[in-house]
């Protein structure tokens, strides 16, 4: 059995040069390696094979086809631990996976399993996914696992782009960005909103209407936008800035120090959700921000 067959998802050649980088990460893995881009199931793809990387008795690649790496693959190795933000304490008690919840009691579960030694010879990996930026008691947790030494543990952080997690922690990972899913795929809901906040930086004009408008925006769809506008300057910042993009057009339009200021504020913008400020004016005050910007009002 080759890779493509455990690992369909990992098809083709950009995610063949990550694979081959992590291939050679493998003779000193990092500590916390953090997966951003791709979809979902490429990244835990990815992380799955990473894992393999990393307990695969064939020490220089992993062989994809003993029973450790199916194990890996599938998700089941005693040596494996899942986690995911996004799982309910409910859904957990109630019906405990793979991959458990985050929350304090799992976490202080895993500070003592990570106390002993891996079950099989390599590394313990810990996975963790849905992760946000609030900075709570779980998360305060995990900082303070991260710090310690741990030579028989790594950590795989997996997320949609690394702004949705805490700085403390994207600063302690080396970070790895998957092929960016095509802007084809871009998501209906999410286009007006792109097109009103385009229009806007060129014009100030069309999104105040929009915004304010009653019940238009909660925090999930606020964050949604503002995650797209991380990409379309991720975009612009590599030079690959897509024409049909209204938020890529309006941003390419900054000069590289406001670019970089662009940048800080996004993420200053996705902090401010977590405090329950109202999506609708993090965003207004953003918006006007970029435009006074864009306008060389600041
Ligand atoms: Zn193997």
């Amino acid at each position: 059995m080759t890779t493509d067959a455990l690992f369909p998802e990992l098809a083709g050649t950009e995610l063949g040069r990550l694979r081959e980088r992590l291939q050679r990460l493998g003779e000193q893995p990092p500590q916390v390696l953090l997966l951003e881009g791709g979809s979902e199931a490429q990244r835990l793809a990815l992380a799955r094979w990473w894992a393999c990387r990393l307990k695969c008795p064939e020490a220089s690649a992993p062989c994809c086809a003993c029973p450790v790496c199916r194990q890996v693959a599938a998700g089941e190795h005693l040596d494996i631990l899942a986690y995911d933000g996004r799982i309910s304490n409910k859904d957990d008690e109630e019906n405990p996976g793979l991959v458990r919840a985050f929350n304090m009691d799992r976490v202080r579960e895993l500070k003592s399993r990570l106390r002993d030694a891996p079950h099989g010879p390599g590394y313990r990996v810990v996975m963790l996914a849905g992760l946000t930026l609030a900075r709570d008691e779980a998360a305060n947790a995990l900082l303070k696992s991260l710090e310690e030494p741990l030579p028989s543990t790594r950590f795989v952080l997996l997320c949609a782009q690394r702004e949705q997690l805490l700085p403390t922690l994207v600063s302690r990972s080396l970070c790895l960005t998957l092929p960016w899913p095509d802007s084809a795929a871009r998501d209906p809901e999410l286009q007006p909103w792109e097109e009103a906040l385009g229009e806007f930086l060129r014009s100030g004009r069309g999104l105040f209407e929009r915004s304010s408008a009653r019940n238009a925006l909660d925090a999930a769809l606020a964050g949604r936008i503002l995650l797209a506008c991380q990409k379309s300057l991720a975009r612009v910042l590599a030079g690959r800035e897509d024409v049909d993009d209204p938020l890529d057009m309006a941003l390419a339009g900054l000069d590289v120090p406001a670019r970089a200021l662009c940048g800080r504020w996004l993420a200053e913008a996705q902090e401010a959700l977590t405090f329950a400020v109202g999506p609708a004016r993090i965003l207004e005050a953003l918006a006007a921000r970029l435009f006074a910007l864009r306008h060389g009002g600041v």
